[in-house]
């Protein structure tokens, strides 16, 4: 209670405070009132009673211990000494002692903040007295308007500090506001604050720079109003998403200005003002030189590849005949060679020789022996099949490769080429190939035996008088010949096909 007191005491900010002169005629009506030498308006301190207003008393204070106002302040009413002499409590305090010592004494509480009693108005003198009704009632008059001075000066000073609050309040939000200012207008991203109704509340400089206006056109208007229907269609509809999704997204958008594309990452977020308005913010990035390089990069990236890729055909195709090259095939069978062979899923391979080549180099050249290369390319191509390989594979000489193709298929193929080969227009006098045809057994250990098999094949073929495919297989312990031979129509070669005979030759027994 005594600290609350307390409290309440040095909430005045009066202690020790210089005197004034509402105070000091308060003192010195009650003295006047009451007919009394000394009058005084003090505060109780914890350890001392001090004297705000005081009139025939020099002290500015007197220990609590001796203070008769703290007797005051414990009670409501008006504490009368009439002769402290003869009283039995105060007659031997110093005050009454000294020379010329305190005799009478009236105090009325002073009443400060929640009914605490902060301090007293009393009268002294240093005779007896006596105080009538009237005197006693004006001194309890005159101690509460000491109390609603107090309680004015206190509400006066509160006052004057919110205001002072205030106005610091208004110039720290001036400068806060400046600097929001300008942090805006110096940033090299455009930024900008739209109402619900997409209405602009606020843009920085480099948006002015970008959209081509002054610092105050765009403000309470519309994308509408600044871009072309398309672009501010953009903008609109990413401001919505952005209210939609009550958080910040990230869009791309681009503007036009004087022929100029500029693109922009924005991030856009929704947030209310203190009243409550919904606002939408956004700031803008500028990544054109970003997008120009990626594209450059990404443009540089599709020609390498594109390089790669005429490189990687170059590389794998015969320059003469457009076919792939020996490189190719040798790729095409190292993988062949890796896939497991089984019954229904072989692999054939052509082996084929121009017959007579070095005689139509001779007779017609070179240049025209080129040329003949190239119709015959024409026709395997044409012969072959999407998933085959062929491929030059020498001088004169080409190789087929043909995945899931059992000898049926492998020797129809080969029959076709050389059928084709017939009905060809060629410049001068017919030219023929031979073929050796072989596929895969089982038991082949690799790739290689099919190749020599059907080298073999082809060496058979010529021996047969060329312009003939040749088809040798392994069969049990040892190998078998069949050949079939292109007459001069379709008709009797398929009868040659029916009737392909089958035998033994000795010198390849073993293949
Ligand atoms: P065979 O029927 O026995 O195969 O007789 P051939 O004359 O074709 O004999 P061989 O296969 O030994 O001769 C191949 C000839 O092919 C030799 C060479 O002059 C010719 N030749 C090889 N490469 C080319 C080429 O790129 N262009 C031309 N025009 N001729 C080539
Ligand atoms: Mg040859
Ligand atoms: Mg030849």
């Amino acid at each position: 209670m005594e600290e609350l007191r307390l409290a309440a005491v040095r909430e005045l900010e009066l202690l020790d405070t210089e005197a004034e002169v509402e105070f000091d005629e308060l003192a010195c009506l009650a003295a006047n009132v009451c007919g009394t030498s000394m009058s005084a308006i003090s505060l109780i301190d914890r350890n001392r009673e001090w004297l705000k207003a005081k009139v025939g008393i020099a002290a500015d204070e007197i220990p609590r211990e001796h203070a008769f106002c703290d007797h005051t302040i414990r009670g409501t009413e008006v504490f009368v000494v009439e002769d402290a002499r003869q009283d039995p409590y105060f007659r031997n305090n110093p005050l009454v002692t000294a020379r010329d010592g305190l005799r009478f004494y009236a105090g009325a509480p002073v009443t400060g903040r929640d009914g605490l009693q902060v301090g007293a108005l009393s009268v002294l003198d240093v005779q007896p007295r006596h105080l009538s009704a009237d005197q006693r009632q004006t001194l309890e008059i005159l101690a509460r308007q000491v109390g609603v001075h107090l309680e004015l000066r206190l509400r006066r000073r509160n006052l004057q500090r919110s205001l002072e609050e205030r106005t610091a309040l208004v110039a720290e939000l001036g400068a806060s506001n400046q600097l929001f200012q300008t942090f805006m207008h110096h940033s090299p991203m455009a930024s900008f604050i739209k109402d619900a109704r997409g209405r602009f509340v606020f843009y920085n400089r480099r948006m002015a720079e970008i959209a081509g206006i002054d610092m105050n056109f765009a403000i309470g208007r519309t994308d509408a109003e600044l871009w072309p229907d398309h672009v501010a269609r953009t903008m609109q509809d990413n401001d919505q998403r952005a209210l939609a999704a009550g958080e910040l997204v990230e869009v791309n958008e681009s503007t036009e200005s004087n022929g100029k594309r500029t693109d922009w990452r924005c991030f856009k977020f929704p947030w209310r003002n203190l009243k409550g308005e919904q606002l939408l913010a956004g700031i803008a990035v500028d990544v054109t030189a970003e997008r120009q390089h990626a594209t450059a990069l990404s443009d540089y990236q599709a020609q390498l590849e594109e390089a790669n890729a005429r490189l990687q055909r170059s590389a794998n195709t015969d320059p003469l005949t457009g076919l792939a090259n020996r490189r190719a095939l040798d790729e095409g069978l190292e993988a062949a060679i890796g896939t497991p062979v089984t019954p229904g899923h072989e692999i054939a391979v052509l082996t084929i020789d121009v017959d007579h080549f070095k005689h139509v180099n001779d007779t017609y050249g070179h240049a025209y022996g080129d040329l003949a290369l190239r119709q015959i390319a024409t026709v395997i191509a044409r012969c072959t099949r999407a998933q085959d390989l062929a491929a030059r594979s020498g001088g004169e000489e080409f190789t087929i490769l043909l995945p899931e193709s059992g000898p049926a298929i492998a020797v129809a193929i080969a029959q076709r080429i050389l059928l084709e080969l017939r009905r060809t227009a060629w410049e001068h006098h017919p030219i023929s190939v031979s073929i050796g045809v072989s596929t895969v057994s089982i038991d082949d250990s690799d790739l290689k035996c099919v190749l020599v098999r059907s080298d073999r094949a082809l060496y058979a073929a010529k021996q047969q008088g060329r312009n003939c495919v040749v088809y040798l297989t392994k069969k049990g312990a040892g190998t078998e010949k069949k050949t079939s031979r292109q007459n001069s129509s379709v008709a009797s070669l398929q009868s040659e096909d029916n009737r392909q005979t089958l035998y033994q030759e000795p010198s390849l027994a073993l293949a």
